[in-house]
């Protein structure tokens, strides 16, 4: 599955969010097999009105959503690349994520401490990626030196490493973050595997004060232009209302987000938001006794998106019998989809799209 690690500095608000983001996911916890819930990591169901769509035509019994992982990072502050505190434990935790939703103070509450002493987002923002790029660099030059005698007996993999780390190296020096170097497609993997974690996409995530939920304030529009001018996304959120959602029924939290002047909870912009960035889609495989959604990366072939269910699908992946999801309702299902000639069969080339309902045939 794909990974969020919630990160920023302390008292702005993430057990807060990671609190109504379980919760929320221990009241579905009986609609879904295998949700697991760890003190510090939570599975959530990635909201898809679609799915519901296609299981009220196709009757099917039961609804599972895809998921995704959020980890509660606690325990960064200035000097964490230091090894201060609990540092060293953060920054090993964020190299594991494949994204990091960034939680910035944007609330101005004068009996919430800030460790800054002022609400600053952007300020805030800087710590931390400051923190961030200083550990990149450190670790850089460590494998840099571990990778000297390697150079010199010229191993083909070592001198590509050593290159990338080089280009890091030199933004970083130059105090800007690791993504920002041009990568080749044919170093892409490579790259990807130095973990450095000023490459991760970042996600911010404003959270403001309940009068602000729907509108946003000053803070959280400093927040997206910055997020605009880096090519990182942004979201605003208040942690405390959505802790106080995540405690009320459907009903009950569909009337409250009225009240509000909220179209939906934040905590799903926020999932769909990550999925977004991450560059995720949604394929479907919908019968009468289940309609679900799986996660895929884009660009993913039909036996890959295969192998997401099972391995020996991708094994002994032999086609599949695609319907593109706007087929699937204006035919009222696959049955009329087959009539109308919507239904596809396609090959191991095929490149599934966001929102294919996909069935496949195998060997076994
Ligand atoms: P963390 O240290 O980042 O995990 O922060 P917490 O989630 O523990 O929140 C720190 C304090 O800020 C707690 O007392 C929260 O109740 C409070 N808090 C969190 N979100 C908001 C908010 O949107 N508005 C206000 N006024 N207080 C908040």
């Amino acid at each position: 599955g794909f990974k969020m690690g919630i990160v920023g500095l302390p008292n702005v608000g993430k057990s807060t969010l990671f609190n109504a983001l379980t919760k929320t996911a221990a009241a579905q916890a009986a609609n879904f097999p295998f949700c697991t819930i760890e003190p510090n990591v939570g599975e959530v169901a990635v909201p898809d009105e679609r799915l519901d769509k296609l299981a009220a035509i196709a009757q099917s019994k039961q609804i599972i959503p895809t998921r995704m992982t959020f980890v509660d990072i606690a325990g960064l502050v200035k000097g964490a690349s230091k090894g201060e505190g609990l540092g060293n434990q953060f920054l090993a935790n964020i190299r594991e994520v494949d994204a990091i939703a960034h939680v910035l103070r944007c609330f101005e509450d004068g009996d919430v401490t800030h460790v800054e002493g002022r609400v600053d987002p952007v300020a805030d923002a800087e710590v931390i990626e400051t923190e961030l790029m200083l550990a990149d660099l450190e670790s850089i030059e460590k494998r840099r030196a571990g990778l000297v005698r390697k150079l010199k007996g010229n191993d083909k993999e070592a001198v590509q490493q050593d290159r990338l780390l080089a280009a890091a190296q030199a933004e970083l020096e130059e105090g800007r973050p690791a993504r920002v170097v041009a990568v080749d497609a044919e170093d892409a993997k490579a790259w990807k595997n130095l973990q450095l974690l000023t490459t991760k996409p970042i996600l911010y995530v404003c959270n403001v004060d309940e009068a602000s939920a729907a509108s946003g304030n000053a803070h959280s529009e400093k927040v997206r232009e910055m997020a605009e001018a880096q090519g990182a996304a942004s979201v605003v959120i208040s942690a405390q209302i959505e802790e106080e959602i995540s405690q009320l029924d459907a009903d009950e939290a569909e009337m409250f987000l009225d009240e509000m002047g909220l179209k939906e909870a934040g905590l799903d912009r926020l999932i769909r938001a990550g999925h977004k960035l991450l560059k995720l889609e949604t394929y479907f495989t919908v019968g009468p006794k289940e309609a679900r959604a799986w996660t895929i990366r884009q660009g993913t072939s039909a036996p890959q998106a295969a192998g997401v269910i099972h391995g020996d699908f991708e094994k002994g992946f032999i086609r599949a019998e695609t319907i593109a999801y706007d087929d699937f309702i204006a035919c009222n299902g696959e049955q009329g989809a087959k009539e109308a000639g919507k239904m596809r069969a396609e090959g191991k080339g095929y490149i599934v799209k966001d929102g294919d309902v996909m069935h496949f045939l195998f060997n076994t």
